[in-house]
């Protein structure tokens, strides 16, 4: 038998209950290519308590078309209008504890959250800027005091404080447990020095969610040993906050941070000193199996403007569309992404269940990554030069799209763990 978990998933919160217009049918039947203004279409497979979250989380992506997340591309803004109206519609919560604000729903529900945001045209720009919100926090949840709890998830929930996620160190890389960063207790605080990458949000973020090291690696049995967690202020005056310039994204930001002699005080430690590792594993699966949702729903959004396109372009006298060579690519994407959508959902039901899921978590990112990443592309090669155009969107799909198959975790890491924990070959590293 495997252990089973009790979850509410039926509870909502009343500012989820209020942002739900039941007038508002997504159950009918829509055309796959019909504008994210034009709302987006109902799966199947999907129980009421998901369909309510697909049907909610469209409604508010409406206000949200095409045209401002391209602005928002091209200026590099941190769409803040979005991530206010997700918030005030109560949907950041969507699985933290009822008692402080959130609606306790599934990683299901969430995972649909995620790929609706991105689906509806807001691609990755827009599911990171609430990512964050949706999972980091997983650590607090389980591990935190309830006076930590208290003070920390209310004011996330609420979108009045936003949150970075700070693990990757520039020396380390996916070696986690080799982290250099180090704490040392001052009385009442801890003395931080280091530095971190890649953390995103960093720009606009009150709080961080940080692993550190407590004990040196040289000094523990086990280098998954004396890693510690802190969730605190990210204070400008004592961290340099660099922005790193990259190729998609850009209006959600990535940094590298540095500091030497960051005072934190000891209320913000997460757990027991030494535990940190097992914290932040906590919340890796969950997160590999929202970053799917996300990928699919990227692609989905890619191969929805292709088709539309190849409708209603007329080239040697009739639709582009009509030609196999331009249909079939778009027509594979569909059914790579929608197996892969399958699979994903199998995944968070599992993990919502309470069973084991490495292996799903860890193969339906790498499958999202991957086939959303031949859908981006199979769109911008579908329009020919437009594709290529920014107002067609799907270049800024396509340079968005690399992101899931880099991060959180790369596509060989992946690989090495199926290859170790599936199918029992050598750990080749
Ligand atoms: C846009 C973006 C946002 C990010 N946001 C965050 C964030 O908010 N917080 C955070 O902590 N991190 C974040 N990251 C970091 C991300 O998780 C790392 O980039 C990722 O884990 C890879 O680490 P690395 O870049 O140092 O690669 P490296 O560890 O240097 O690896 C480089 C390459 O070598 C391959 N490789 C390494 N070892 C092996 C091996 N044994 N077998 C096979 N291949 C191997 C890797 O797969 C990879 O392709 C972000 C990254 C990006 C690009």
């Amino acid at each position: 038998m495997f252990p089973s978990q009790q979850r509410k998933l039926y509870t909502v919160s009343p500012a989820v209950k209020c942002s739900i217009n039941r007038s508002f049918q997504l159950t009918q039947r829509r055309s796959f290519v019909a504008k994210a203004t034009d709302c987006l279409p109902a799966y199947a497979d999907y129980t009421d308590s998901q369909l309510t979250v697909r049907e909610a989380i469209a409604k508010i992506c409406l206000n949200f078309p095409d045209s401002y997340w391209l602005n928002i591309d091209n200026t590099a803004t941190w769409p803040t209008e979005f991530q206010q109206a997700i918030a005030k519609a109560g949907w950041l919560g969507i699985m933290m504890p009822s008692q402080y604000g959130g609606s306790e729903l599934g990683l299901a529900e969430a995972t649909i959250m995620m790929q609706t945001i991105a689906e509806s045209g807001g691609g990755y720009t827009a599911s990171s800027c609430v990512h964050m919100n949706i999972f980091g926090l997983a650590p607090v949840v389980k591990y935190g005091s309830e006076e930590q709890k208290a003070r920390f998830l209310p004011p996330l929930i609420e979108g009045r404080e936003r949150a970075c996620f700070a693990v990757t160190e520039p020396n380390t890389g996916l070696d986690t447990l080799k982290l250099q960063s180090l704490a040392t207790r001052d009385g009442d605080e801890y003395v931080l020095k280091g530095s971190k990458i890649w953390t995103s949000t960093a720009q606009v973020a009150e709080k961080i969610l940080i692993l550190v090291r407590t004990t040196p690696l040289e000094e523990v049995k086990k280098p998954s040993e004396g890693l510690t967690l802190f969730y605190t202020d990210l204070d400008r005056s004592q961290v340099s906050v660099t922005e790193i310039k990259k190729m998609g994204r850009a209006a959600v930001d990535t940094n590298s941070l540095y500091f030497d002699g960051w005072r934190v005080p000891v209320t913000d430690r997460i757990g027991n000193e030494g535990d940190g590792f097992k914290m932040i594993m906590h919340g890796m699966n969950a997160e590999r199996i929202l970053i799917a949702g996300e990928a699919i729903g990227l692609g989905i959004a890619a191969i929805r403007h292709a088709a539309r396109y190849a409708r209603e372009r007329v080239v040697f006298g009739r639709p582009i569309g009509q030609n196999q060579g331009i249909a079939h690519p778009l027509a594979k994407a569909w059914c790579e992404l929608e197996s892969t959508r399958l699979m994903t959902m199998q995944a968070a039901k599992m993990w919502d269940e309470g069973f084991a899921t490495g292996e799903y978590a860890n193969a339906c990112k790498y499958l999202a990554g991957e086939h959303a990443f031949t859908a981006c592309e199979t769109a911008v090669c579908s329009m020919g030069g437009m594709g290529y155009a920014k107002e067609y969107h799907v270049e800024r799909f396509l340079r968005e799209v690399i992101i899931p198959r880099l991060a959180p975790v790369s596509r060989e890491m992946i690989l090495n763990y199926i290859s170790e924990k599936v199918l029992d070959l050598p750990r080749s590293y």
